[in-house]
This record gives structure tokens, C-alpha cells and sequence, in this order.
């Protein structure tokens, strides 16, 4: 096997160079993997700018992804060359106050691949042999790539724990679709999702959402939640956006006892306004979700081999490495772009 590989590193702020680095040597309770596809996320995108992991730069992120099995250490069990495979990012040190009490993402030692050690966006990526999942045949690497998000709706949604037919209002279509899905499934009714692409807003739509309020054409989504709930308002509201504005909206379409799904990802200094009032006379609460750990990736492998959920709409196409800063931008230009992967397999955009 050759020593170097392609890889997209991001060498500072605003800078990306496809360059051959070397390809990453792996210790025995480790494994190499050839990396078939990763999805670009909001992440990478805020590594890029420099609003995060900042710090850790210049580096290779690139955290959602399918692979195959190309080394294996000594010790790592049950796994061997040319497996189908991804890998649950998150690592955590398992003896800190939090991994004892089986909080691993509160680990005071967290780290993700990708996010705070090299990632995807390359020919090769190393990965804990422990934390590797295999993907059943009937799942496509681009599903492959898909698990990581899915896993994160997924911790999200035990977090929050709908009850059966308990109403759901999610703010947001970008993950928000998925949620919106998860609520479906979870038979809760009705599903209310708030957003501001059509065409987004349809694909939940037809995973089953039973309302869609799309804010171009609706002033004010927090009154119109509250007209489809007897003017209640919501069991549950999901934050999948991540800004100040949009969580106090999301609080404001709880009922009295309402859960809020804090999921969206604001700027580390944002503050929200919520009157005191609101939990002690109105009793609603808060569950937060940072990312899908453990038990997360295989619910989301299953899931998806079982159809549950179809990502394929929200698959828009696939680029070869040396397009990541393009699409990375061209993202945040066309709203009706949703997931994009790269590859470093091919040479040419593919439409998906
Ligand atoms: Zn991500
Ligand atoms: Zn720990």
C-alpha cells in the first residue's frame, strides 16, 4: 500500500488545499478505513469560517461517513479487511466523573473524528476498532454517510421521549425533517414543521408531517401552532435551527407542561429570554441533545435497512474531493440543496 493519500485539509480560516498527506498509521485497537462518502454538514462549514474547533486547525474534518475496512489492528474482534462500515465519531475517555455515570458526550476528554481530530474529507481515515458499525448490505454507502445525522435525531428524540399521540411542532427543515419523520413514527399526532423552503417542507410532508407552516407566507408561526392545537399549543417543539429567535419561538408553542428538544446549535454566547414564570407556574421543561452515541448508530442503521426511513430525497449529489470548498459555499447559496457528499473516488459531480 502506498504512504500518502489525497486529502482536503483545511490549513486556516477560509483556506482549503487538496494535498497528499501521509496516510494515517493505525495502533492495535485501530483500523484504517477507505472512505467512500461523507456528507457535508453545518460543522464543517463552521470549522471552515473558524467559529469552531478553530484551535485545531490545519486539519481534515469530516465526520458523516461510509467506508471500507483496509487495515485492522491486532486487536481489533470480529472486524476484517473489506467490511462495509462507518464509525460513531464520539470519544470519550471512560473514567472521568461523566463516562462513569454513562454520560460519555459529557466527557470531560470529549473528542469527535472529524470535528476535533482528522476526519473524512480524505482517501483514509483511522478510527477506534471499538466504536466501528457495520453496515448491512442492503444499505448504500450514501445511507452509509447518512447514519451519523440520523443518530443525532435519534439521541434527541429519547431525550425528549414523546409519548403516543402527544403533538409535535418543529421549527426548522433542515435536520428538522428528520425529526419530523421520527415524530411520525413515534405516533405522535399532530406533526406540525416550520420552515422556510418548499421543497423541504414538501419531503416532510410526505414522510408524514401532518402540518407545514412555511414563514414566507405565515407572520407569526408561534400563533398559527397554537390554531392547530385548540390554541393549547404543542406536547413537544424541537429547535432544529439555532438561533435565539427561533428557540424563543419554540418555546412559545409549548403548552403549559410542554417539552422543548433543544437541538440546533447556537453561538456559544447566545442567551434566549424565558420568564422563570414559565417553569414554575407553567411547568415546562427542557431536554437537550448534543449528538447519537452507543446504542444511537445501530437504532439508526435499523431504521434506516428497515425503511423506516427513506433519505433518499434529501440526497442532492456527490463531489469529488477537490469540490469540498465549492459545495461548502454553494450550500449556504441554494436553500434547496440538502445533502451533499464528497468522494474521493470520483473525479466529476454526480447528481443524486
Ligand atoms: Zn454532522
Ligand atoms: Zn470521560
Amino acid at each position: 500500500m502506498a504512504d500518502k493519500m489525497k486529502a482536503a485539509v483545511f490549513e486556516a480560516v477560509k483556506v482549503i488545499k487538496v494535498k497528499e498527506v501521509p496516510i494515517p498509521e493505525i495502533g492495535d485497537d485501530e483500523v484504517l478505513i477507505k472512505v467512500k462518502n461523507t456528507g457535508i454538514c453545518g460543522t464543517d462549514w463552521s470549522i471552515y469560517n473558524g467559529w469552531y474547533s478553530s484551535d485545531k486547525l490545519p486539519m481534515i474534518p469530516g465526520h458523516e461517513f461510509s467506508g471500507v475496512l483496509a487495515k485492522v489492528g491486532r486487536n481489533a474482534k470480529g472486524l476484517k479487511e473489506g467490511d462495509r462500515v462507518t464509525a460513531d465519531i464520539n470519544m470519550s475517555c471512560g473514567h472521568c466523573y461523566y463516562c462513569m455515570q454513562g454520560d460519555h458526550l459529557l466527557c470531560n476528554e470529549f473528542t469527535q473524528l472529524g470535528i476535533h481530530t482528522d476526519g473524512t474529507f480524505a482517501e483514509y481515515v483511522k478510527a477506534r476498532a471499538s466504536l466501528v458499525h457495520q453496515l448491512p448490505d442492503s444499505l448504500s454507502f450514501e445511507e452509509g454517510a447518512f447514519i451519523e445525522p440520523l443518530s443525532c435525531c435519534i439521541h434527541a428524540a429519547k431525550a425528549m421521549n414523546a409519548r403516543v399521540g402527544g403533538s409535535v411542532a418543529i421549527v426548522g427543515c433542515g435536520l428538522g425533517v428528520l425529526h419530523a419523520r421520527m415524530a411520525v413514527l413515534r405516533a405522535c399526532a399532530p406533526v406540525i414543521i416550520v420552515g422556510d423552503n418548499k421543497k423541504r417542507l414538501r419531503i416532510a410532508k410526505e414522510m408524514g408531517a401532518d402540518y407545514t407552516i412555511d414563514i414566507n407566507e405565515v407572520a407569526d408561526p408561534v400563533a398559527e401552532v397554537k390554531k392547530l392545537t385548540d390554541g393549547r399549543g404543542v406536547d413537544y417543539a424541537i429547535e432544529a435551527v439555532g438561533t435565539t429567535k427561533t428557540y424563543e419561538q419554540a418555546f412559545a408553542m409549548l403548552r403549559k407542561g410542554g417539552v422543548l428538544s433543544a437541538f440546533g446549535i447556537t453561538g456559544e454566547m447566545d442567551t434566549m429570554q424565558i420568564r422563570p414564570f414559565e417553569f414554575v407556574l407553567g411547568e415546562k421543561k427542557i431536554t437537550g441533545s448534543c449528538a447519537g452515541i452507543g446504542d444511537d448508530w445501530p437504532d439508526a442503521i435499523a431504521l434506516l435497512a428497515h425503511k423506516r426511513i427513506d433519505p433518499k430525497p434529501l440526497f442532492s449529489m456527490k463531489v469529488p474531493l477537490e469540490d469540498l470548498e465549492w459545495a461548502l459555499h454553494e450550500l449556504r447559496k441554494d436553500p434547496n440543496l440538502f445533502k451533499i457528499f464528497v468522494s474521493p473516488e470520483i473525479s466529476q459531480r454526480e447528481v443524486l
